[in-house]
């Protein structure tokens, strides 16, 4: 095998997600041969009996192949567009003067309409309204009493029912709108491993999405480890001023740097970047990279030098996954950019490996006991120290994984739970290959099957030594457990 070649089949320990779309859907097993972890499904776009379609795909392949994938349910939030133009598309000058409408259809080419009709009474003198992604920027100048002047301060070019964004605009919108309520309550039935909101503002609105997701849960009788995770999607300037609190009520979190790079100045989103990241860390939290991470492959083949830097860079920077957007979605070479995120991480992780963080019990309180925390950061440098060639954590809610994942271990980690949500929520935690140990020995002794995949995966010479933690509930009266395996020698 050559080198690259190697490099192809290399299994890689950053995740890889991918957003769903008509350039993919039905080549959904071709992507998880190309490295994807987790599929996205965009409710902003495609209708719940489309995604249900693909969910059943998803979970046909996952029997298929006998490996847990994930389901991440993206809900649109508060997403403000432009309603239809008179003229579309519409170039913009320079100086030149628009009328956002209260209410009624546009008389004239610079007569604007959009989504939410309260707008008109949220917008002050002198807020900033951008659309065509933060390209064409214009000014409030005045309130009229059935419509708000605007002046264009950039030129460019602005299209029917695309987003509005208004940074530093207090809307008056709630971030869970009537749809997204009763998309997440479809999520948690259609079985979700994760569920995430768009423009969160405040922990208010996580706290939200959770009571729905619970409500929902306990009315189709799913127990509480079945719920899908809690994703905050960070893209307003509301969340960075609240980035603690959020990201400690929230599961994981994606930096949605789209819509940040539109809230924010985009030249500090790199920084942004690297901020957000840093309190995942501190608080133990999965974190996602999302939007033009491959960009340029929507319609060529190959990536820039720049794209492929920012891929590295993200996971150098603490991320567990990195999300393609239109890449997978609409692009022209879906799997192609799979395999190019997948080559690029691989390279990123040799010099990346055991530069990870031990988590301690205050940095997060909802997912990690005291005592997890504690032989966890023990089970990491047995592993080192007694030269292990594999981890093997047998976990119940995947806290014990998620925490040794922080460690960002050299050495390969196999993630076993008997409960199939668990296993799937563990293909986005940096490190852990997932598996799920399924009914044979559910009285907690999951090693016969977890060996059984390392062998699998070619990780078991003789000889090999193999650190097993067991996480809380598992091992009968012992709260967690660390035992160091031999393989036989020939
Ligand atoms: P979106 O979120 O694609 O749903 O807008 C991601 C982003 O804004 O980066
Ligand atoms: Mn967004």
């Amino acid at each position: 095998m050559s080198e690259r070649e190697a490099v192809r089949n290399a299994r890689v320990r950053s995740k890889i997600v991918a957003t769903v779309g008509p350039a993919c859907r039905q080549r959904l097993g071709e992507l998880v041969e190309a490295g994807v972890d987790v599929f996205r499904l965009n409710m902003a776009h495609g209708t719940p009996e489309v995604h249900g379609e693909t969910i059943r795909a998803i979970r046909g392949l996952e029997q298929q192949r006998g490996q847990p994938l994930a389901v991440l349910v993206d809900l649109a939030g508060p997403k403000i567009r432009l309603g239809k133009l008179l003229q579309d598309p519409l170039p913009v000058e320079r100086g030149q003067h628009f009328r956002l409408l209260r209410e009624g259809p546009p008389q004239r080419d610079v007569d604007l309409t959009c989504s939410y009709r309260q707008l008109y009474d949220d917008l002050q003198e002198g807020d900033a309204v951008l659309l065509a992604d933060g390209t064409v920027r214009m000014r409030v100048t005045r309130r009229a009493a059935d419509h708000v002047e605007l002046v264009a301060e950039s030129w460019g070019e602005i299209r029917s029912h695309q987003g509005i964004n208004l940074p530093g605009v207090a809307l008056r919108m709630d971030t869970i709108t009537p749809e997204d309520a009763s998309h997440a309550r479809w999520a948690v039935e259609a079985g979700a491993d994760f569920l995430s909101l768009s423009f969160v503002r405040s922990v208010l609105d996580v706290r939200q999405l959770r009571r729905i997701i619970e409500e929902a849960g306990r009315a189709c009788g799913r127990e509480p480890l079945q719920h899908p995770a809690v994703v905050a999607k960070i893209e307003k300037r509301e969340a960075l001023a609240e980035l603690e609190p959020i990201v400690q009520a929230a599961d994981a979190v994606m930096v949605a740097r789209g819509d940040l790079g539109v809230e924010v100045d985009v030249a500090e989103t790199p920084v942004v970047q690297k901020r957000i990241l840093a309190v995942c860390h501190k608080y133990g939290r999965p974190a996602i990279v999302a939007t033009q991470m491959l960009d340029s492959m929507q319609s060529s083949p190959r990536p820039t030098r720049a794209e492929v830097t920012d891929v590295a860079n993200a996971v150098l920077d603490g991320a567990d996954a990195c999300m393609l957007s239109g890449e997978t979605a609409v692009g022209a070479y879906p799997v192609e950019s799979v395999a190019v995120m997948n080559r690029v991480l691989h390279y990123a992780e040799q010099i990346m490996c055991g530069r990870g963080a031990v988590l301690s019990s205050e940095a997060t309180p909802r997912a990690l006991h005291r005592i997890t925390a504690a032989v966890v950061a023990g089970a990491g440098v047995v592993a080192e120290q007694a030269d292990a060639s594999l981890v093997a954590v047998l976990t119940r809610s995947g806290a014990t994984a998620l925490a040794l994942s922080h460690q960002r271990l050299a050495i390969p980690v196999l993630g076993g739970s008997h409960i199939p949500e668990t296993a799937r929520k563990m293909c986005l935690y940096w490190g852990v290959e997932p598996v799920w140990v399924d009914g044979q020995d559910a009285e907690g002794d999951g090693s016969k099957v977890l060996l059984q995949r390392a062998e699998e995966l070619g990780w078991l010479e003789p000889g090999a030594r193999i650190v097993f933690v067991t996480g809380q509930g598992v091992v009968g009266r012992t709260h967690n457990e660390v035992a160091v395996y031999e393989v036989p020698a020939e």
